[in-house]
């Protein structure tokens, strides 16, 4: 790499951990997984090693993530709270030996769990807990001692303590209380966090004590910062000595004196790592001796006498027992694997998909096979391989027959899916169903899932032409239906006749024709009889249709069925019209995408504007994107606009844009 373009990676680095930063410590929002911010936080770190005169003291590897916000008071720290050098390999654990080993110290080594919480620090005056201080900066905290007076499980009043105490531990949230939180804020309706650390560090840094007691926070101290009134020379002796107080230590903590031992022990540590009933990112390893320490000091980020090893992202190992297997709208069949219940980076996972018959095959899953299985992206379950396999296991094979309709199933030319092509598969007129209703498709209050469900499994509707001959006495017969709700549903089916045309043609669920594509064929051809009657060609002139988009149209309209479909729903008096604004060309040329929250346009009505003004609405952000348009609680997608120095417009921005 030259010098050139180490500058520039470097500073695309900065700016990425920067935002990250900002959302892990101040929003305890984080969009980033730990591995991946910690693998581009080395990639700096080697670029900065590389290039000595790229390093720079406002660079985030250089000081101590996070700051102190303006909701809380400040603490200036009489001890600096630093953060730990990490190392993410066996070797890295040996260079940092043989680095205190040449500093004239024979060491001995305490290795302990490292929790993942937010660090906070405890002062004691005579036994009483008098303060409590987030890390900030390392330099400058945040006095959260009301809150911390609320969390039960601090201790407020210490037995036989020193004059003056001052602690540093990790406030962590347990994961069942976790896991009640969660279940909670999904009731409630509120956005819920994401993982213990930052629901740990989001209960902790509220202005209500109240709601920082209420969330069952507890801490395990790992470090003395200041005494007065008791001498003490070792960490071993310190972590003893905070327990005779009363105070909870690190929960596993164990001296060494060869770096084997030291390996053996963080190898173990993280083969027990389900075990914990907390979460932890790594094992901590740090020099005994206080005197030995002393000798060794600080960088201006961390002790050089201690270095955290950080586990690879978790993989849980658990058995499979079943594979269910679910058809789709478009009669493809799911497998999704079925197993004992782990808990995962955050929460309890029992199920994953296995996407198709391929993927099933290449990892010649048994049922009762012992899978790894792992959370893609922290949120999605996935299995990534298997471990062990019991003798006389026999080998999974997906079903030759559709579980909904018993009609044998095929695989399409270039499809890895199985298929059911029964054009009266029960499973797929369920579908077909949940989808026309749909708020992007047409739009019926009050026809969800369930009453689907009923509807088919009643036998009232078998295709979608159905709905409008539903009949008030029918609706009556379902579950929980009454006069009213009757009646709603009837009005929410028979408003839905006016609906313009791409609604209706993205309702009826054509294979490869998204909404934003149905909007573009309903502008283009201006009614169903003449879309009816296009040729693959005529649909290929619209500009982002390709051939397999245009066939898929093709063969809908031939298939069987279909003509008369659309008739009964024109029948109906279901509207076969574009009525739409005609489009202008301001955004000609243009691709946009749009992330996050806006205040007054869904996401699919600002995407619907794009298209209508001559742009091209993306889902992804590429260095062909011409314009992000970002809402509230913009994510990736942002950070990705900024790294590659892609314009960010608000809403009121791209509104004004198309005046
Ligand atoms: P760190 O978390 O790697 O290590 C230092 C921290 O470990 C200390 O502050 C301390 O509170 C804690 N700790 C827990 N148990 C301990 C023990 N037994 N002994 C000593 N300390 C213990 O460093 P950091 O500077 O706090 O944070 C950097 C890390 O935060 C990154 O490595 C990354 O994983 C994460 N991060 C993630 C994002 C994201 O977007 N996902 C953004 C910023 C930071």
């Amino acid at each position: 790499m030259d010098l050139q373009t180490a500058r520039s990676r470097a500073q695309e680095l900065r700016k990425i951990l920067e935002y990250n930063s900002r959302l892990y410590y101040e929003q305890d929002a984080p969009e980033m997984e730990d591995y991946e911010y910690d693998m581009l936080n080395r990639e700096l770190k080697e670029i900065e090693a590389q290039f000595p005169e790229l390093v720079d003291s406002a660079s985030p590897t250089q000081h101590v993530g996070g700051a102190a916000s303006s909701r809380f008071a400040k603490v200036t720290h009489a001890v600096k709270m630093e953060s730990l050098l990490d190392a993410f390999s066996e070797e890295e654990i040996r260079d940092f030996d043989r680095r205190v080993r040449e500093t004239g110290v024979e060491p001995e080594y305490v290795v302990e769990i490292k929790i993942d919480g937010l660090s906070c620090s405890l002062e004691y005056e005579n036994g009483t807990l008098v303060r409590a201080s987030t890390r900030g900066d390392g330099v400058v905290g945040e006095d959260v001692t009301a809150n911390v007076m609320a969390v039960q499980s601090i201790p407020k009043k210490l037995e036989n303590a020193p004059e003056f105490l001052e602690v540093r531990g990790e406030i962590y949230m347990p994961h069942d209380t976790f896991n009640r939180l969660r279940e909670q804020q999904e009731l409630d309706g509120v956005q819920p966090f994401k993982n213990p650390r930052n629901a740990a560090a989001g209960s902790l840094r509220q202005k209500d004590a109240a709601i920082t007691g209420s969330r069952g926070l507890a801490i395990f101290v790992f470090n003395i910062q200041q005494i007065r009134g008791k001498e003490l020379h070792s960490h071993k002796e310190s972590l003893d000595y905070l327990k005779q107080l009363g105070i909870p230590v690190s929960p596993r903590y164990s001296v060494f004196t060869s770096i084997e031992d030291v390996l053996a022990e963080i190898k173990d540590i993280g083969n027990h790592r389900q075990d914990l009933s907390f979460d932890m990112d790594g094992a901590v390893v740090k020099v005994n001796d206080f005197t030995q320490r002393e000798q060794m000091g600080s960088t201006n980020k961390f002790p050089r006498w201690a270095v955290a090893f950080k586990y690879p992202p978790e993989v849980k190992e658990t058995e499979l027992l079943d594979v269910e297997v679910a058809v789709g709208r478009t009669g493809v069949l799911t497998p999704t694997a079925v197993f004992n219940p782990v808990f995962l980076a955050g929460t309890t996972v029992s199920r994953a998909t296995l996407h198709n018959e391929d993927f099933i095959r290449q990892f010649d899953l048994h049922i009762g096979d012992c899978i790894q299985v792992r959370k893609a992206g922290d949120i999605i379950p996935e299995v990534i391989g298997v471990s062990a396999r019991k003798e006389g296991a026999e080998p999974y094979v997906l079903p030759a027959v559709c579980p909904s309709c018993g009609e044998p199933v095929v695989h399409l030319a270039d499809e890895a899916a199985l298929r059911c092509i029964n054009p009266e598969c029960p499973a797929q007129a369920l579908r077909n169903l949940i989808h026309f209703a749909s708020r992007d498709a047409m739009d019926i209050d009050g026809l969800g899932t369930a009453v689907c469900t009923q509807l088919t499994d009643k036998s009232l509707v078998h295709t979608v032409a159905d709905l409008y001959s539903l009949e008030k006495e029918q609706l009556l017969k379902l579950d929980k239906f009454k006069e009213k709700s009757a009646d709603n549903l009837l009005n929410a089916i028979q408003k839905s006749k006016d609906n313009n045309l791409d609604k209706l043609i993205f309702g009826l669920g054509i294979r490869n024709i998204g909404d934003k594509a149905a909007a573009l064929l309903a502008e283009h051809f201006g009614t169903m009889d003449a879309l009816c009657n296009a040729t693959a060609e005529q649909i290929c002139q619209i500009d982002g249709f390709g051939d397999t988009m245009a066939q898929s149209v093709v063969s809908f309209f031939e298939k069987e069925g279909t003509s008369d479909l659309l008739s009964r729903l024109k029948q109906a008096g279901v509207n076969m019209e574009w009525h739409g604004e005609k489009k202008t060309d301001i955004l000609l040329g243009k691709t946009l995408v749009v992330t996050g929250t806006l205040e007054t346009l869904s996401r699919n009505e600002a995407e619907a504007l794009i298209v209508k003004n001559g742009g091209k609405a993306s889902g992804s952000v590429s260095k062909k994107t011409s314009y992000l348009v970002a809402g509230a609680a913009a994510g990736s997608k942002l950070t990705k606009a900024q790294t590659l120095g892609i314009p960010v417009l608000t809403e009121q921005e791209f509104l004004d844009m198309l005046k």
